[in-house]
C-alpha cells in the first residue's frame, strides 16, 4: 500500500490523502485551504479524477469536503460518505460558492454531479473495491464525522480526519476499537493544547448568560452553525435556563440536516428538546422584535465575519448590559480576533471600543494533547505515524513526542511525501 500526501502537510487545511492499493486508488478527503486577506483559497495536489476507485470523505467541514466536486468536472468516481456527511458538505459547499463567487475550479452543476455519484455507507459498514476494503468509524468531531479504516493485501491503515474523543453533548465518544495498524495518520490540531474540561467550560458559560440577563441585556453567542451552535442551545436548555434563546442564520439549516439524522446524534431527544424551545428568526423584523427584552441570541458566524453576526454585533456592542460570548476558535485576522485582541469593532471604516462585556470559552470540537495521546495509546501494533493536519510547529512537536513515548517511527510529512507499507 502507498500513501500519498495531497494537502494539510503542516498546515489545517486542504486535507487529501491518496492511496494505493496495488493499483485500485482511493482519495481520503480533498479539501480547501482558505486564503488570508483576499489571497486565493489553496487546494490538495492534483488527482486526476478518472484514476480513482473511490473517494471518501470523513466529513462536512470544507478543509475535509470543500474540493472534492472538482473532481466532478469530467470525472464521475464513487463518492462515500456517511448521510449526514454528504447533507451538509452540500449545504456548506455551496454556501462556499455563494460567498467567494467564481473563485473556486466548479460550480454548482459539479456539486449536483457530485451528489448523484453519492454512495452513502453507515459507521462499519465495510466496502470493498478492487484491492481494498475499508470502513467508517465515528470521530466524536462533527454530526456523521468519521475516521477511515483502509485494509489491502493485510496491511492495515487508520486515517482520523478530524477527531474528538470524548465526542460532546451532541455527539458520542470516538470509536477507538481500531485494532491492530500498519500507519497511522493522525490530526495534530491541538497536540500541543490542554483543553478546560468541557463540564468547567459549560458552567461558565451559564453563569455568564444569568449574569448578564440578570442585568437586563442580551447574550450575543456567535457561533458556527454546525454543531457548536447546536450545543449551546442544549447547554443552556439542561441548565433551566428562563430567558428566551434565539437561533437565526444557516444554524437553521443544520438544524433540520440534523433532525434528519437523529441516529447520529448522542442523545436525539436533547437535541429536539433544546431547538423546539429556540426561537428561529427567518425575517429581519423578527429579529427586530426578538432583541426588545434580555435574552440570548446564538447566530453564525462564529468568527464574525459577514452573515446576520454583522448585524448582531453592530446592535449589540455599545451598552455595557450586553454580553459576548467567543466560543469557537478566532483565527488570525478575523474580526472576531480583533475583537479579543483590542476590543473594538470596525463600523463604516471606523474602529469602536466595544463596551458589551467579552468573554472567550473553550469549546473545542478538536480532540485536546491528553486526548490524542489517549487514542494513540489504544492502537495496536508498531504502526508508523504521520503527524499532519496541525501547524508546523505541532506537527512536528507531536511526531517527536510519540517516537519518545511510544518507540514508533513517526514523520510530519511535507506535501508529495510518499511512504509504503
Ligand atoms: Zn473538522
Ligand atoms: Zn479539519
Amino acid at each position: 500500500m502507498d500513501v500519498r500526501v495531497l494537502g494539510a502537510a503542516n498546515e489545517v487545511g486542504r486535507s487529501g490523502f491518496l492511496v494505493n492499493c496495488n493499483g485500485t486508488k482511493l482519495l481520503l478527503d480533498y479539501g480547501v485551504l482558505f486564503g488570508r486577506r483576499g489571497s486565493p483559497p489553496q487546494y490538495p495536489l492534483h488527482v486526476k479524477p478518472k484514476d480513482l476507485d473511490a473517494i471518501i470523505i470523513t466529513h462536512a467541514h470544507l478543509d475535509h469536503s470543500g474540493n472534492v466536486a472538482s473532481l466532478f468536472v469530467s470525472g464521475n468516481a464513487d463518492v462515500y460518505a456517511t448521510p449526514p456527511t454528504f447533507d451538509l458538505s452540500k449545504l456548506l459547499i455551496e454556501d462556499m460558492l455563494k460567498i467567494e463567487k467564481n473563485s473556486h475550479p466548479f460550480d454548482l452543476p459539479e456539486v449536483n454531479n457530485m451528489m448523484k455519484n453519492a454512495k452513502e455507507i453507515g459507521f462499519r459498514q465495510k466496502v470493498t473495491k478492487g484491492n481494498a476494503t475499508f470502513e467508517l468509524r465515528e470521530s466524536g468531531h462533527v454530526i456523521g464525522g468519521s475516521t477511515v479504516l483502509v485494509e489491502s493485501e493485510k496491511k492495515r491503515l487508520f486515517y482520523t480526519g478530524d477527531i474528538k474523543t470524548h465526542g460532546s453533548r451532541m455527539l458520542r465518544e470516538m470509536d477507538l476499537d481500531i485494532g491492530e495498524i500498519d500507519l497511522l495518520i493522525t490530526e495534530s490540531t491541538y497536540a500541543k493544547t490542554e483543553q478546560k474540561p468541557r463540564k468547567e467550560s459549560e458552567s461558565e458559560l451559564i453563569e455568564f448568560a444569568n449574569e448578564v440577563m440578570d442585568r437586563k441585556g442580551i447574550l450575543f453567542i456567535p457561533s458556527f452553525s454546525v454543531e457548536r451552535s447546536q450545543e449551546i442551545a442544549c447547554i443552556l436548555r439542561s441548565s433551566n435556563f428562563k430567558h428566551r434563546i434565539i437561533m437565526d442564520g444557516m444554524a437553521l439549516k443544520v438544524n433540520e440536516i440534523m433532525f434528519r439524522h437523529p441516529d447520529y446524534l448522542r442523545d436525539p431527544q436533547v437535541f429536539s428538546d433544546a431547538i423546539r424551545h429556540a426561537t428561529s428568526i427567518r425575517e429581519h423584523s423578527e429579529r427586530i422584535l426578538a432583541m426588545k427584552e434580555p435574552c440570548v441570541v446564538i447566530s453564525p458566524a462564529g468568527m464574525l465575519v459577514g452573515g446576520n453576526a454583522v448585524y448582531y454585533l453592530q446592535q449589540l456592542s455599545f451598552d455595557s448590559k450586553n454580553g459576548i460570548a467567543l466560543v469557537s476558535y478566532q483565527g488570525e485576522g478575523t474580526p472576531g480576533r480583533k475583537l479579543l485582541d483590542t476590543g473594538t469593532v470596525s463600523t463604516r471604516g471606523k474602529d469602536l471600543n466595544v463596551t458589551a462585556e467579552v468573554k472567550q470559552f473553550d469549546f473545542s470540537g478538536h480532540a485536546d494533547r491528553k486526548e490524542l495521546f489517549d487514542m494513540i495509546k489504544n492502537i495496536k501494533g508498531s504502526p508508523k505515524v504521520w503527524t499532519v493536519h496541525g501547524d508546523t510547529e505541532s506537527c512536528e512537536m507531536f511526531a517527536q513526542e510519540i517516537h519518545e513515548r511510544f518507540g514508533l517511527e513517526t514523520y510530519a510529512p511535507k506535501v508529495n511525501d510518499e511512504i509504503t507499507i
